[in-house]
């Protein structure tokens, strides 16, 4: 749960990243023919989930389900549209667009984890020229490794919803930076600079 501020490699690769999405979620402004033949969906927001393989497609409906229900839309303050990379169409017209990285299994087809603790951040955002950039970074690995008790001996779906819950939970914090443009944390809850397993599973928040 940081804020990066050094300049590296993934530094480069987001403002890469940040360079690609910009043109793409303005695509149709500047393509008239294809806004005649095919009316554009406009939404206020958009938020593209970026998964590290195609084959986590079963937890992406749980993963959404958990985004849908988290403080994520209230940060938001108006209705955000979750899609996928590959759902991610051409001509869809937004005026936020927001982006959640996820790195590591995220699939849940094994049900072992490793006990060690995380070594690094669960989540992260980054920070360029003092602007925390549109992108949230979550380390299913290490999400998995805190939980790994939590999902010690549930099934494949109950596993799916337990890193959902988390997942989403990291995304509420990761997005309250962006949203605040703040790299502080809060004394409790979620905006604390650590959270524990019981803060990402808790079934209340608030
Ligand atoms: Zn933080």
């Amino acid at each position: 749960m940081r804020v990066l501020l050094e300049l590296s490699k993934i530094l480069q690769a987001a403002a890469r990243r940040r360079a690609v999405l910009a043109p793409l979620l303005s695509l149709l402004f500047t393509s008239p023919v294809f806004a005649a033949q095919q009316p554009a969906e406009a939404y206020d927001t958009v938020v593209i989930v970026d998964f590290p393989s195609p084959s986590s497609s079963g937890f992406w409906p749980v993963l959404k389900s958990e985004l849908e229900r988290s403080e994520t839309p209230k940060l938001l303050t108006a209705s955000a549209l979750w899609i996928t990379r590959d759902e991610f169409q051409k001509g869809m017209e937004s005026k936020h667009g927001y982006e959640i990285l996820l790195h590591g299994d995220c699939r849940m087809a094994a049900s072992g984890a490793s006990r060690n603790p995380p070594r690094g951040p669960l989540g992260w955002v980054l920070m360029v020229n003092g602007q925390i950039q549109p992108f949230v970074h979550v380390d299913c690995d290490r999400v998995r490794q805190m939980l790994h008790r939590e999902l010690r001996d549930k099934t494949i779906a109950e596993r799916r919803r337990i890193l959902a819950r988390a997942v989403s939970r990291i995304v509420v914090h990761e997005m309250t930076h962006i949203v605040t443009q703040s790299p502080l944390h809060g004394a409790s809850g979620l905006e604390k600079a650590r959270v524990s397993s019981s803060d990402l599973l808790a079934y209340k928040t608030d």
